[in-house]
């Protein structure tokens, strides 16, 4: 379960065969993949990846980058990434929706949540547009 080698978007997976090329600058093929790669970015506080990879019209962009950074370095310091499940995959030429249960804990506290994620693909990349936090669970 803890080998550092594994990918941390919990494929299963070796790093390098996974996320590893996504945070090295291959576009990720599809935005499930970039999906699983910006919770691996997360994990590994790569925030210069979150922050190219979040659509400027996200409600989530800060266009203060360096704020932006310490939030995500706090959030980082805060959480263990624990799971990552995905429990829907809507494919589209410019447009797609993951469903995902992202598994946090915060100290002794499961902070997971369940997730609807919109992405657009722009200039034959795909970004991370909006995300909707489901509550039914
Ligand atoms: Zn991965």
């Amino acid at each position: 379960m803890h080998n550092p080698h594994l990918c941390p978007c919990h494929s299963g997976k070796p790093y390098a065969e996974c996320c590893g090329p996504y945070h090295k600058g291959t576009p990720p093929e599809n935005a499930l993949a970039l999906m699983r790669s910006r919770y691996a970015a997360y994990a590994l506080q790569l925030a210069d990846y979150i922050i190219q990879t979040t659509h400027p019209t996200n409600p989530a962009y800060k266009s203060d980058h360096r704020a932006w950074k310490q939030e995500l370095a706090q959030y980082r310091r805060d959480m263990e990434f624990t799971g990552l499940d995905i429990l829907e995959f809507v494919d589209g030429k410019e447009r797609a929706t993951v469903t995902f249960r992202a598994h946090l804990k915060q100290g002794d506290l499961d902070a997971s949540f369940t997730e609807k994620s919109l992405f657009f693909k722009e200039n034959g990349r795909w970004y991370y547009a909006s995300g909707e936090i489901l509550n039914d669970t």
